[in-house]
């Protein structure tokens, strides 16, 4: 029988992540399938309170390391709680959200353990008694479905593919687990984050809305118009609180020292050799939806587009609607609308 081990680590606040509440729903659904219980195993200031949080979960023992070398995220001191709390809990299969934190640690553990680890999952169940996990390949171009015999076996799971579990607090059956000293090289002593406006991308924002290289392009006066531009698209991604991206083009001019948008980089690149997000809804603009940026919109429910030209490739069976239209007026006219 499986052991399976639901693991997160506790936020700034105490609290899980969204992505942690999602991987706990990706536990639950893999014990349901295998018609096994699973465990929690927690990490943080006070995994303690984190788990009473969260008692109501369906989790048998939590298992928690406790303490403040635990609050921030550090390799050396992640990967030896991770390492020790799959060594108490016996774990066989450990579900984690893949959060840059986890992605860090979660390989070093699997290799001390003399297991395995597979990242960025994007579906897992049980299938004839045995869990299998889904990943994408060649830049999600493909897809495939892979079980393993070695374990433990840890699985990280995309963010927005299980709805986050909705559980009720309670008294936590915890086990409190010790760490044994690690060597710390690293202090942590200041975290500096951009504010919430500086910061466009939004990995939680129900629309993500792509600028293309048309931005920056002479217009119909023969002349660009890239202050208004910058104005309109930073507009009504603030007002709509959307993620922002972009086509390669767009960022590789900025890259380039040309004046262009200069709040783009290429951390906003989607696409083949840029990213692949998540958000329920995508609006592209002034972008051609060349099949090297549109792959990246493998996992956007619903997409749609606004370009001048009725042939570009968004229209090539892309996107669900595409407005031909000029997009400095459709947004001009939707940036007032939404006031
Ligand atoms: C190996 C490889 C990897 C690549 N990886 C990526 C990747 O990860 N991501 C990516 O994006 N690209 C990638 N590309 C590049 C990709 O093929 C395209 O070149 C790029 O996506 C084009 O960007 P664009 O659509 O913004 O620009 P353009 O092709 O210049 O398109 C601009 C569009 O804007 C429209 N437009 C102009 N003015 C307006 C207006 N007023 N209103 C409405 N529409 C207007 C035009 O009609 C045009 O369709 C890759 C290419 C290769 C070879």
């Amino acid at each position: 029988m499986e052991k399976i081990l639901f693991l997160a680590h506790t936020e700034a606040d105490g609290s899980l992540s969204q992505a942690g509440l999602e991987a706990l729903t990706a536990a639950k659904t893999l014990a349901q399938g295998l018609g096994a219980g699973f465990d929690a195993a927690l990490f943080g200031a006070d995994a303690a309170a984190a788990a009473n949080a969260v008692a109501g979960c369906g989790a048998g023992t939590f298992f928690c390391v406790s303490g403040q070398a635990f609050a921030q995220a550090r390799y050396a001191t992640d990967a030896a709680a991770i390492t020790t709390l799959c060594q108490a809990a016996e774990a066989t299969i450990v579900v984690c959200a893949d959060d840059s934190r986890l992605s860090r640690a979660v390989p070093g553990a699997a290799h001390r353990l003399g297991g395995r680890a597979d990242t960025h999952v994007t579906a897992l169940a049980a299938k004839d008694g045995a869990a299998f996990v889904q990943r994408w390949h060649y830049r999600q171009r493909m897809y495939a479905e892979v079980t393993r015999v070695q374990r433990p076996w840890f699985v990280t799971v995309s963010g927005g593919v299980f709805p986050a579990s909705d559980v009720a607090p309670g008294q936590a059956a915890v086990q409190a687990v010790t760490v044994a000293d690690v060597a710390t090289r690293t202090t942590v002593k200041e975290i500096l984050a951009p504010s919430a406006d500086e910061q466009t991308i939004r990995p939680d924002a129900a629309l993500l809305f792509v600028a293309g290289a048309g931005w920056t392009k002479k217009q119909a006066d023969g002349q660009p118009h890239t202050p208004e531009a910058a104005e309109l698209i930073l507009g009504f991604t603030t007002k709509a609180q959307a993620s922002l991206g972009s086509s390669k083009s767009l960022v590789d001019m900025g890259g380039e020292g040309q004046a262009v948008l200069p709040f783009l980089t290429h951390l906003h690149q989607v696409g083949q050799t840029g990213a692949t997000p998540r958000h329920p809804k995508g609006l592209a603009t002034c972008c051609h939806g060349e099949e090297p940026h549109v792959v990246g919109w493998r996992f956007i429910g619903e997409r749609r587009a606004v370009n001048l030209d009725a042939g570009c490739g968004w229209a090539q069976g892309k996107c669900d609607v595409l407005y031909v239209a000029d997009a400095f007026a459709v947004m001009r006219l939707v940036n007032a609308m939404i006031g």
